[in-house]
């Protein structure tokens, strides 16, 4: 057998992620590996938990990456707070929040779901009616941008409406992160997850994640040993922390995290304010061509994610003959509709450093030449 090197073709990465990942961060990624307990590598992680507390706006002290994608994050969060018995009750409005349901159900809590339309945010009225039936319930999750659908939900209030009922919240932040708005400790989120290859122009494969003192109590308090040993936060926690005790728990990925400091770095000489805006600003561009060639949003305009905008695929066209066109002539990718929504939408990313002019400009011309 001879297999050669491979070589990835240069995309442009406007799907639902992974999306385009900022140039610096791919050569951080490409620097001298060295020992993950080396100090200068220890110095390193406590600059990524500074940076991620930036970023999500906490200054909640157990903030860290796990060593693992998006959906590890969301497991985390899962198998550290929910313990056998526990009442949960999960807002589910597209893929993402039905998997936080399976996590609750896997952790042996008792579900409690609340359900709307794909393509609706999550209503508060529901979840509060849910609380009013289950006083006895100890946390609500919801997904803040829901990736499937492209829509965001109000997150501070979902989250004031856990707290008022007693509830911890547990928020999958991993589009939202960087994209939209997020304020974790005036929002009084508990439990955080989030993903490097979205809107931070990092590489896929890290799960930048945040607990509350609350959470941190709940988990410290817990009757049964975390059942995951790789995620269990209360041993993962000592591997992060800036104390003297730091010792071995697994090795984190050395290069993967150089690329999640830098992909921080760039954030934050940006400003996190800035670079939302920035996803504003090109959802408003690519918007108005979309609407030029007659494609319009599925998602009513007050609740439509900047970074992920869905639109309806128009009458007659052939969807995945439109995505492989655009692979194949313009090296761009484009997102497919997910269950309800597979070959009746497109999900259109502005993720990170693709929310650029360049490639708002290069997907309304692709487009508009494929459609022709
Ligand atoms: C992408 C995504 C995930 C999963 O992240 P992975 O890195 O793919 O594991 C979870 N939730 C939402 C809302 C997402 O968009």
């Amino acid at each position: 057998m001879s297999v050669s090197s491979f070589y990835p073709p240069q995309r442009t990465l406007m799907g639902p992620g992974p999306s385009d990942v900022h140039p610096k961060v791919l050569q951080a990624l490409s620097r001298p590996v060295i020992g993950h307990l080396d100090p200068l590598f220890i110095g390193m992680m406590d600059e990524v938990r500074e940076l991620l507390q930036y970023a999500f706006q906490t200054k909640n002290e157990c903030t860290m990456a796990v060593s693992a994608p998006g959906s590890a994050g969301m497991e985390a969060c899962f198998v550290n707070l929910v313990e056998p018995g526990d009442k949960v009750v999960v807002c589910i409005n597209g893929v993402f929040g039905s998997r936080m349901a399976e996590n609750v159900v896997r952790s042996g809590g008792q579900l409690v779901r609340v359900e709307d339309d794909w393509g609706q945010p999550v209503s508060p009225d529901k979840l509060e009616d849910a609380l009013k039936a289950h006083p006895d319930a100890k946390m609500v999750a919801f997904v803040h941008a829901e990736t499937s659908t492209g829509v965001l939900s109000d997150a501070q209030t979902l989250c004031s409406l856990a707290k008022q009922y007693d509830c911890l919240s547990i928020v999958d932040a991993v589009t939202s992160l960087g994209g939209v708005p997020l304020y974790v400790d005036d929002w009084g989120i508990d439990a955080i997850y989030s993903g490097t290859q979205k809107c931070l122009s990092c590489v896929p494969g890290i799960s930048p994640v945040s607990f509350s003192d609350a959470a941190v109590a709940k988990i410290k308090s817990r009757k049964t040993p975390v059942q995951s040993w790789f995620l269990d936060q209360t041993l993962v926690m000592n591997y992060w922390s800036g104390n003297q005790k730091r010792s071995y728990h697994h090795t984190a990925p050395v290069n993967a995290l150089y690329a999640l400091h830098e992909a921080l770095v760039q954030l934050q000489d940006e400003g996190l304010e800035n670079a939302w805006q920035r996803h504003a600003r090109q959802h408003q561009a690519l918007r108005s061509g979309l609407e030029k060639l007659g494609i319009s949003f599925i998602v009513d305009e007050g609740c439509r994610l900047p970074q992920l905008n869905a639109v309806a695929i128009p009458e007659g066209v052939d969807d995945a003959a439109v995505r492989s066109r655009l692979l194949n002539q313009y090296n761009l990718e484009i997102g497919a509709g997910l269950g309800a929504f597979a070959g009746k939408v497109w999900r259109i990313g502005l993720m990170g450093y693709a929310a650029r002019d360049e490639n708002t400009a290069l997907c309304l011309r692709a487009l508009e030449e494929t459609l022709q």
